[in-house]
């Protein structure tokens, strides 16, 4: 039944105004503009994936008992559409975000989607939305591919019903201050993900677990969180919504080993970038209290954080309960800078593409 699904596409008849979208393309922020359509696919456990649609971006409608309202089944993806200096649309390596999908699908017992058909009902929304690829510099179309439970059911299980979609917004730059360094704020009294939870899983409830840290990053002046182990409250994990990178002296690169942490697609690039520039990379656990003791003796160099949104945002500052660490001068460290330029590069087509992670749509 899955296999062969048929799109229909129908047109939203009320598209935003051409002139005004164009102006709404030159003032981006993050996600708060969406395009006109949105692809919607639904599962049932007697039918399996039926139902695949491109139609104008509308509200759900849900029972009130929907699983996804009770017990938080669902989960998402992040990805961007780009347009390159040729003028095409291009997606980053999006086989691996429906591989990541299916991974978090697996672990909140919820069904797998085809790789395929999650990858057409990206592309048919980023075709039927190209006038919503924003051109500028960047600038790219988000996409937010997600699944929840909508069966009307409270009993505690998997649910029966999914509805998965793809929603988009053109967006300009993550963070507000352009290219500055950011500043983090180390939390020790909230933890993000335990082993055996879902910490590796791109789930709504990490995101919800992490807003009460991301507060109060806030409130100290942070743009994002940085979540330390929860079983000994010791160990670098991850941002709020980023991996996180530290470079040191010796051209060493350091990054927190998988396990309770979202394996990030731009981390793993970055990796693959970073041996290729002959730098010496480790995926292996480092300790917050090495973070002090290297900023202090001045052997660690430059601190990143990565992901879709921001691509590579250097960190400046890292906070924390009664102290606060400066990286660098202020200004964005070198390796930073040629990670951020070399991946760029090969996601807007000015890099050669060598690993063929670039995928036209
Ligand atoms: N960690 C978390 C918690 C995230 O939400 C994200 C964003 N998806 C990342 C890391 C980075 O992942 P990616 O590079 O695949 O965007």
């Amino acid at each position: 039944m899955s296999a062969n699904l048929t799109f229909d596409i129908s047109r939203n008849p009320n598209p935003m105004p051409p002139a005004e979208r164009q102006k709404a393309l030159e003032h981006l922020g993050f996600g708060t503009l969406f395009s006109d359509h949105m692809a919607i696919i639904e599962w049932d456990a007697a039918t399996g994936w039926h139902s695949a649609r491109v139609a104008a971006r509308r509200p759900f409608e849900i029972d009130p008992a929907a699983a996804v309202l009770h017990y938080g089944q669902e989960i998402f993806e992040g990805m961007k559409a780009y347009r390159n200096g040729e003028g095409q649309l291009v997606l980053f390596r999006p086989e691996e975000n429906a591989r990541r999908f299916n991974a978090s699908a697996e672990r909140m017992a919820m069904p797998p989607i085809p790789e395929a058909l999650f990858l057409e009902a990206v592309e048919q929304l980023v075709r039927v939305d190209a006038d919503w690829v924003p051109a500028g510099e960047g600038a790219s179309l988000y996409l937010r591919p997600f699944m929840f439970a909508s069966e009307a059911f409270l009993g505690v299980r998997p649910s029966q019903k999914y509805i998965f979609s793809v929603i988009a917004c053109p967006v300009g730059p993550y963070f507000s201050g352009g290219a500055k360094p950011i500043t983090v704020w180390v939390t020790e009294d909230y933890s993000r993900a335990a082993r055996g939870g879902t910490g590796a899983a791109k789930c709504g409830g990490n995101y919800a677990a992490s807003l009460a840290a991301q507060a109060r990053a806030y409130e100290e002046g942070c743009a994002q969180v940085v979540f330390l182990d929860a079983a000994e409250q010791k160990w670098i994990e991850e941002l709020g919504g980023m991996n996180i990178f530290f470079v040191f002296d010796d051209n060493r690169i350091v990054t927190p080993e998988l396990g309770t942490i979202l394996p990030g697609i731009t981390r793993q690039s970055l990796l693959t970038l970073a041996r290729e520039e002959g730098l010496e990379v480790s995926e292996r656990p480092y300790a917050f209290a090495d973070w002090k003791a290297d900023s202090e003796s001045g052997r660690l160099r430059e601190v990143f954080a990565c992901g879709t949104a921001a691509v590579v945002a250097s960190i400046g500052e890292a906070k924390f309960e009664g102290g606060s660490l400066r990286m660098g001068n202020g200004a964005i460290g070198p390796v930073t800078e040629r990670l951020h330029h070399k991946l760029t590069g090969i996601q807007r087509g000015t890099e050669a593409d060598t690993h063929g992670w670039v995928r036209v749509v």
